[in-house]
């Protein structure tokens, strides 16, 4: 008896449709449901794998090696839950599947068209965790009315139909406030809802977004105008913390509202301690901690899991991480120290190709020097050991063969990865195993020999040299057993200099966040 409920959003995109999902997932899951949430998006590419991060943000990386949207971050952050490749489908792998199938000749003759065969393949995607969880909140990216969106709707207009009360759509909206008017305006939400209509979808929750609170005369106003329960229209404030959207959606009543709409007893409103007892910690949180993050995307949705990771650790510190970006393309040896004054300590980003990557270099090179602390994450592990090479090993022209084939390349392309030559999804992507050494800070961090952790890169600590790192102070003390590949480096003999080959930022989650970020948090404070 697993119940749907879509979530679409209407006016303007960006109205947080990725937080609103998450937050009815993460209040399902506080009255004991177990919950699924999964995003459809309505680009042609197969996945974002391919997208550059100015284009749509960070590629998430789901255990399974699927690249996805950050929303997935968002799930997986708010809930705990562990997505896989079946939480996030694009137009692209939904017209993909439909084509592979008529090649096959799997149509028997057919016509292929939108309406059934793309719209059936929508259905497929949204029904396949039927009878494994409680309820599959699907996520439709894009705003209605979009030409995209279009298949999407067709496709949630007739599960509404065919699944009856099991299906609920909760539509996201924006009321704007008119400055010279001194007021706050419905219409475009009564226009968004219209055009649900016109395709046939009665919304049966709304979440209106809003820069100052709506009295309840515009609430009302919005239920009567649009057909929809007065309980059913809850307003989402800006909130000083996205951490803050649950409690707020579980005061209005949405979870409440939810469970009445699918004709599920309501019960008593769940108390979610350790949530509460983490926002408690946010609130009081006020001493202040500057971490450079060096990178060559300006831009807040580019790093979206570090930055959160690096947040959340610093609350469990009791502290508020402050963010400097630092773009390491205007890293100079003359400006370097400059550039890093007032900063506890760095972490350098993942990152792919030649611009900005001297920079990061002369940035770890003074973290090196100064006995800063210093946080590489895949390139920015790659950084830390080509810069050991450089100026520990004497190897003045060491580089990754990403960047430049030169007789030193401590950083090298797997054998595997020498043929291919599709760029998309072909990557060392998802988790991997990997043993720690005995004794080494991380193993002391993580308080266990064994991890797996998740990976999306081409490129490869070279072992070649690796008897000559550790004899000059850098070891190699996280590996996978099946390969012997180098997943992480250290210096012991600093404070807290640590790169991993891995994204340990997939993994970090609110009520449990990351043991090297914690740990590396900790030591900037
Ligand atoms: N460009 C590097 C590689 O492909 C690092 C990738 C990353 O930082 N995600 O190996």
């Amino acid at each position: 008896m697993t119940r749907y409920i879509f979530v679409t959003g209407g006016v303007v995109s960006s109205l947080g449709k990725g937080i609103i999902s998450a937050s009815i997932g993460k209040l399902l899951q506080a009255r004991g449901y177990s919950i699924t949430i999964q995003k459809f998006d309505p680009y042609i590419n197969i996945d974002p794998g391919t997208l550059n991060p100015y284009e749509h943000g960070e590629c998430y990386v789901t255990v399974d090696g699927m690249e996805t949207d950050l929303d997935l971050g968002h799930y997986e952050r708010f809930t705990g839950i562990r997505t896989t490749r079946a939480n996030s489908v694009t137009t692209g792998r939904i017209y993909k599947a439909v084509i592979d199938k008529e090649r096959h000749g799997d149509y028997l003759g057919k016509t292929i068209q939108v309406v059934p065969h793309i719209t059936d393949e929508i259905k497929r995607r949204i029904m396949q965790h039927n009878d494994e969880v409680d309820f599959v909140i699907s996520e439709i990216g894009g705003t209605i009315g979009d030409i995209e969106s279009a298949p999407f709707l067709e496709a949630i207009r007739q599960l509404k139909w065919e699944l009856g009360s099991r299906a609920v759509c909760v539509h996201l909206t924006y009321v704007p406030y008119l400055k010279a008017a001194d007021e706050l305006k419905t219409k475009p939400t009564q226009h968004s809802v219209k055009e649900m209509q016109g395709a046939g979808i009665q919304p049966d929750v709304l979440v209106l977004r809003t820069e100052k609170h709506l009295s309840d005369g515009i609430r009302q106003k919005v239920a009567s105008f649009c057909n929809v329960d007065l309980e059913c229209v809850v307003q989402s404030e800006d909130l000083p913390s996205i951490y803050e959207v649950p409690v707020n959606m579980q005061r209005q009543g949405l979870d409440a509202a939810l469970l009445r709409k699918f004709g599920v007893p309501v019960g008593e409103m769940p108390k979610m301690e350790s949530w509460h007892h983490f926002l408690e910690l946010q609130r009081t949180a006020t001493k202040e901690v500057h971490i450079g993050l060096v990178g060559k995307y300006d831009l807040q949705d580019a790093y979206k899991s570090i930055r959160e990771s690096l947040i959340l650790a610093g609350i469990y510190n009791h502290v508020k991480v402050k963010i400097d970006f630092i773009n390491s393309e205007n890293i100079t040896k003359a400006n370097v120290a400059e550039k890093l004054s007032g900063i506890a300590g760095i972490l350098v980003c993942p990152g792919f190709g030649q611009r900005g990557i001297e920079g990061k270099i002369i940035a770890l090179e003074h973290a090196r020097i100064h006995d800063m602390p210093a946080f590489g994450v895949c390139l920015g592990m790659q950084m830390m050991v080509i810069e050991f090479a450089r100026n520990v090993l004497g190897y003045k022209d060491a580089n990754s063969s990403e960047m430049a084939e030169t007789p030193h390349n401590v950083i090298d392309m797997m054998e595997e990865q020498k043929n291919i030559t599709n760029m998309g999804g072909t990557m060392r992507l998802g988790a991997y195993d990997c043993e720690l050494r005995k004794g080494s800070k991380v193993a002391g961090i993580y308080g266990t020999p064994k991890i797996s952790e998740r990976h999306r890169h081409r490129y490869e600590f070279n072992n070649k040299y690796k008897d000559e790192y550790e004899k000059n102070g850098m070891m190699c003390v996280g590996t996978n057993p099946e390969s012997g590949l180098v997943e992480i480096v250290e210096i012991p003999s600093l404070r807290w200099y640590i790169g991993t080959q891995f994204h340990p930022e997939y993994a970090s989650t609110v009520l449990k966040p990351h043991p090297l970020f914690l740990s590396f948090v900790k030591e900037c404070i």
